[in-house]
């Protein structure tokens, strides 16, 4: 069992708390009280902006190798400490030990990506004129922030941490006040790995925390990830300051699913995608557009779902408000005619009647206009509307507002294609429920998924985090030259 101990911020390679306005982190699994964690405010932002101030002149010069060393020796302390931030995620998310141990298993291939930054960015330089050359190079761009959402605790800030700060960039980041401890032990392993005191701060908190973030003047870049309605405000609000913003936002991913699919493969593919981390995934199936006759691969999706047990195989929902924001929906669905073949209401776990859980729900004859249909319900639930062909199947994906990811099942390479070209979607599938592009490749989706330019990991980050100097230098300055002089 873990120790856990209450949150503070970390500023300036200490651990300390400010504001006495706390609040109980718990965990989902049985409703405990696990920790709290400061409500901080602009002042504690402001004082963790002057600690990344304080250290961007010599974190910024140091080399890259000296930078990439760091992010080496902090992939081995994920390693070697997995079991326990395994343990943590578990804990203040809820998700089941094998998901969570995923989650840190992705950390550490992120930070294998970062420490790869130095072969990828070799800068350009070219003699553009007999005797002058221009090169580009690659520059931090100072003091950054990246705001993270609850379902990925462990994972979500490493898509941004080690890229930035490999980069260059001293960085404040706030984690979800839902569960803030997974990053406590960040700052602690990367303290360890040998990384100064003030590259890298945490301020605990909720809305004023990212309210003060995107308003500070000495703040160059923030990244969000979290719901649509949050990426909107953060966008709006971060960019009027004229900073550099992107803002992922939530989901409402479509599977396609057409008669030639492999029903096994495919059933197994949906109801993985739906129910994995109990829907909490910004690229979990949320609608499966059943093509002409696919009652065969329903049939089978049912019984795989059933083999699900809440509290074993599928772990909690994050939190009271959820569990009755997604039974909600399914209520509305039930009400509006929709037929529930599986229905994971009024679910408990034996031993932790005080946690969230929702069982797997499968809803059949949904309609474009239902809110099932439309809103993310982020939970473990399906929505199965009916299509007689790929033609209005894809016009159905393209309605939504959203467009992370989409996924085509099939065996018909011809009719992939299709929807690779047509789906309204930044990451698609052909045969894969959760299509997450891996490193170099970039993760970030389309319409109101993501607002600003780039994705946020991979190759695209690069951009984000840096900005290009140019720089022309004529060698031979006495020779006679007509271009520029
Ligand atoms: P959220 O938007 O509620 O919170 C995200 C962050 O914003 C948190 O740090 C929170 O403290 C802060 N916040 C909340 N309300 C705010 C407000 N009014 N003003 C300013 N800041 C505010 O999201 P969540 O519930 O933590 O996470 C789930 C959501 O994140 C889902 O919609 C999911 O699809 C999305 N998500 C998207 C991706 C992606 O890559 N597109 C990845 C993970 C999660």
């Amino acid at each position: 069992m873990i120790k856990l101990s209450n949150v503070k911020n970390y500023i300036d390679g200490k651990f300390e708390i400010n504001s006495q306005n706390l609040m109980d982190v718990i965990s989902p699994l049985d409703g405990s009280v696990i920790s709290n964690l400061p409500l901080s405010t602009a002042k504690d932002v402001d004082s963790a902006v002057k600690a990344a101030k304080k250290a961007f002149p010599e974190w910024s010069t140091m080399t890259f190798k000296e930078r990439v060393q760091i992010f080496f020796r902090y992939r081995s302390l994920l390693e070697k400490n997995i079991e326990e931030l395994t343990e943590l995620v578990h804990l203040e998310n809820g998700k089941t030990h094998s998901e969570a141990r995923a989650e840190v298993e992705k950390s550490m291939e992120l930070c294998e990506f970062a420490v790869s930054i130095p072969q990828i960015i070799v800068n350009e330089v070219q003699e553009v004129s007999k005797g002058v050359e221009c090169r580009i190079e690659r520059k931090p761009l100072g003091v950054v922030a990246s705001i993270s959402p609850f379902n990925f605790p462990n994972m979500v800030p490493h898509w941004t941490v080690p890229n930035a700060l490999v980069l260059g960039n001293t960085m404040i980041l706030k984690p979800s006040e839902l569960v803030p401890l997974s990053t406590v032990r960040m700052a602690e392993l990367l303290k360890e790995a040998g990384l100064p005191d003030g590259v890298f701060n945490i301020v605990n908190g909720g809305k004023d925390v990212v309210e003060a973030i995107c308003d500070h003047p000495s703040i160059e870049a923030v990244s969000f990830v979290g719901s649509t309605k949050v990426a909107k405000i953060v966008y709006k609000r971060a960019t009027s300051t004229l900073k550099r913003c992107v803002a992922l936002g939530g989901a409402k991913n479509h599977l396609l699913v057409l008669p030639d699919a492999n029903p096994e493969m495919t059933a197994s593919n949906v109801v993985a995608s739906m129910s994995g981390c109990a829907g909490q995934r910004c690229m979990a199936a949320s609608v499966m557009v059943g093509v002409d006759k696919v009652q065969h691969i329903i049939d089978r999706m049912i019984d795989e779902a059933k083999k699900i047990v809440p509290g074993q195989n599928l772990g909690s929902v994050i939190s009271a408000e959820a569990k009755t924001r997604i039974e909600g929906y399914i209520d509305e669905a039930e009400r509006n005619g929709a037929k529930i073949l599986l229905d994971g209401r009024n679910t408990t776990v034996k031993g932790k009647e005080g946690g969230y859980y929702v069982g797997p729900t499968i809803i059949d004859y949904v309609t474009t206009d239902m809110s099932v249909a439309r809103e993310e319900i982020f939970g473990p639930v399906i929505s199965i509307i009916r299509a007689k062909d790929l033609d209005e199947a894809i016009e159905i994906e393209n309605g939504s507002n959203y467009g992370n990811a989409a996924a085509v099942f099939t065996q018909s390479g011809g009719l992939a294609k299709q929807v690779i070209e047509r789906a309204s979607a930044g990451m698609i599938g052909v045969n894969i429920g959760v299509p997450v592009p891996r490193e170099p490749f970039s993760f970030g989706g389309w319409n109101e998924s993501k607002f600003g330019v780039g994705d946020i990991t991979g190759r695209s980050s690069i951009e984000f985090w840096t900005q290009n100097k140019k720089t022309t230098i004529k060698w031979n300055p006495e020779a006679k030259t007509n271009w520029m002089s």
